[in-house]
């Protein structure tokens, strides 16, 4: 059995930060409130919440005391109106927007006040575009995942930062296609760590028997590194627990590909890690 582990794992340097405040906040305060989920990771949460986290899911969550509380905004950043209700409601707010979101907001508003109409490549749903919608001009901004005929002719094409990248490409191609600008300016805003992970599992699911995908069911990003790696590996699985690898039928031949989602921490990988050892010693 052999065993290749991809370069990138555990969490991403946003999600790292964000989770390493949560932490340090717990010890100091033994209460600490996060506005929404911190990761789509279920094993993290509970964790998280047995040290002393509590997660609010709205604005309607937030408890009757919370004046004397703090709260952490998670990695995806909020809207203005949000984070200005926050700063009422709690006495202290720590903001743990990653940078490369804070990066991405400010970039379209100053792009949106010289003038240009917006598209951003993303899901109009997702946490991190709700939160862009909330910090800049909506009038002046179109959020689509297909190609549309749009009336404005001077436009900035931005994506959502976790969207794949050939599929960025692609949109990028269809709308300049279908739409005729007079002035176009294209900006690559995907993140590099979320790229990074993709190639390497392209890379290794070209190579391997077996492919595991380790990462919490509701994550995106997860859920696209599965996709990407069944297209090449039939036996791909994505698995959120041991529980789910016990059951998977894994022989001494397999060559075992191993990634994870930006919001896997680093223990639940080697949880993974250890069991296969076991089952390779047991195979040989
Ligand atoms: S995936 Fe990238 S943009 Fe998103 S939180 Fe992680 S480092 Fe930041």
């Amino acid at each position: 059995m052999e065993i290749n582990v991809a370069k990138r794992t555990g969490f991403c340097s946003g999600v790292q930060q964000a989770y390493n405040e949560v932490k340090n906040s717990i010890v100091d305060k033994n209460k600490i409130y996060i506005y929404g989920e911190l990761v789509h990771n279920k094993k993290v949460i509970e964790e998280l919440n047995r040290a002393g986290a509590i997660t609010i899911k709205g604005l309607d969550d937030i408890p009757e005391d919370s004046i004397n509380e703090t709260v952490i905004i998670r990695a995806h950043g909020i809207s203005k109106a949000e984070k200005e209700l926050l700063e009422e409601r709690f006495s202290k707010v720590i903001d743990m927007t990653c940078p490369i979101v804070t990066n991405l907001v400010k970039y379209v508003g100053n792009k949106q006040k010289e003038g240009f109409f917006v598209v951003v490549y993303g899901k109009p749903d997702h946490p991190e575009i709700l939160g862009l919608k909330g910090n800049v001009d909506e009038n002046k901004l179109l959020i689509t995942l297909s190609p549309v005929k749009i009336s404005q002719r001077k436009i900035l094409i931005v994506s959502q930062t976790t969207m794949g990248e050939e599929e960025y490409k692609n949109f990028i191609v269809s709308i300049l296609t279908i739409n005729s600008f007079t002035e176009v300016l294209i900006r690559d805003t995907i993140c590099s760590e979320t790229v990074l992970r993709e190639k390497e599992t392209l890379e290794l699911s070209q190579k391997s028997t077996l492919m595991l995908v380790i990462g919490g069911k509701n994550s995106s990003n997860t859920q696209k590194l599965y996709r990407i790696s069944k297209k090449y590996c039939k036996r791909t699985y994505h698995i959120e627990s041991l529980e789910e690898l016990k059951e998977i039928v894994i022989s001494s031949q397999d060559k075992i590909g191993i990634v994870t989602g930006s919001s896997t921490p680093t223990s639940q990988l080697n949880k993974v890690l250890e069991y296969l050892s076991q089952k390779k010693e047991d195979l040989s």
